[in-house]
């Protein structure tokens, strides 16, 4: 991936462009690399001291400062997307955990179960993941889970946005070397960010399985009664199928009982076709893709319209204009 001067940027390009605008969604990248300076304060970013650096990883890591989903891709898969709703992928199908000791651990969650799989074959050595039952902004933690039993800790939601990317911080600094998170599309990209940071190498390349899951709307945990909410940060998210995963999880398109798995990665791939091969796991080809693709454009059209709303003039080589009156320029 080509280096990019408009990724630079520090604690108050930050600020200004992200955090007091309103489109933070509280993933942790920030954070992660920077505890110094950074931490979390009534679920919120905090800048703990004065920070007088030009550039940072809290800049070039937030996915909400830079995201490059295609050259991402590109880096990632190999190829840009095949399908401008769901991104790259290799293969979409539905699966339905198969070896009753893994359905008794996982119940009927796959994402789970293919984590519990990769461990028992040492494709990874921890898993970065949401666990908790408390209330408040702050919850739930992440937690990095390194046996089965933890995998299958209890939770309320797994998947669920919240500043988790903190956890592979952690594992990287406490010297794991093969890491897998499992989490929602926000978090997902700021891990591509780091990954392909051009600035900044901090062992993300640990960093060995990704898997995501389809997330509609976004679900925080807040305070006030409800228990999850929604970040004003997700009004401008494009992203349903977790579309720079290794592999995308989620229910729509499947029968009841049966999760469908976008698989994109080669490493993705595999990780499937040998679970199936164990008996970990079952699958059956997905014929009709057609309410992924449904729900996943619905949340691009009815969220880039808000995009627009908050989105800077846009700049194409010479050419300006307002990110909306782009398709009218097009022939
Ligand atoms: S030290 Fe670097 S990462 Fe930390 S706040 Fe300053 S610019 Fe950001
Ligand atoms: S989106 Fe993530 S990286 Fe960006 S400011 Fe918010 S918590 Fe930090
Ligand atoms: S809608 Fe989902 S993926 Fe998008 S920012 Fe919100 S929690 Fe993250």
């Amino acid at each position: 991936m080509s280096s990019h001067t408009s990724r630079k940027g520090n604690i108050n390009d930050l600020n200004t462009e992200v955090i007091y605008k309103g489109i933070c969604i509280n993933c942790g990248a920030c954070v992660a690399f920077c505890p110094e300076y950074l931490t979390f304060e009534d679920g919120e970013v905090k800048q703990t001291a004065r920070c007088n650096e030009y550039v940072g990883e809290c800049y070039e890591f937030c996915p909400r400062s830079f995201c490059a989903p295609m050259e991402a891709e590109k880096q990632l898969f190999g190829e840009k997307r095949v399908d401008p709703a769901l991104g790259y992928y290799k293969e979409i199908v539905t699966a339905k955990i198969k070896d009753a000791k893994i359905a008794s651990q996982a119940g009927d969650d796959v994402i789970t179960a293919l984590l519990l799989f990769a461990l028992s074959k040492k494709k990874i050595d921890s898993a970065v993941i949401a666990r908790s039952a408390e209330k408040g902004p702050n919850m739930p933690k992440k937690l990095v889970a390194t046996t089965a039993k933890e995998i299958t800790a209890k939770a309320d939601s797994k998947y669920i946005g919240g500043p988790f990317i903190t956890g592979i911080g952690e594992a990287i600094r406490s010297g794991k070397e093969k890491i897998a998170f499992a989490g929602v599309p926000c978090q997902i990209q700021a891990i591509r960010n780091i990954q392909t940071s051009p600035n900044f190498k901090v062992g993300a390349d640990r960093v060995v399985l990704v898997i995501g899951q389809f997330c509609a709307m976004g679900k925080f945990p807040v305070e006030k009664g409800e228990k999850y909410g929604r970040r004003d940060g997700c009004k401008v998210c494009y992203d349903f199928a977790a579309e720079l995963a290794d592999i995308s999880a989620g229910s729509i398109g499947s029968e009841k009982g049966w999760t469908t798995l976008i698989m994109r990665s080669d490493a993705g791939k595999e990780l499937v076709d040998e679970a199936v091969k164990a008996g970990a796991i079952e699958i059956k080809k997905l014929d009709d893709v057609s309410k992924i693709i449904k729900t996943a454009t619905n949340k691009k059209q009815k969220n880039f319209e808000n995009i627009n709303e908050v989105a800077e003039m846009l700049k194409v080589l010479n050419f300006v204009m307002e990110p909306s009156d782009l398709k009218l320029f097009l022939v």
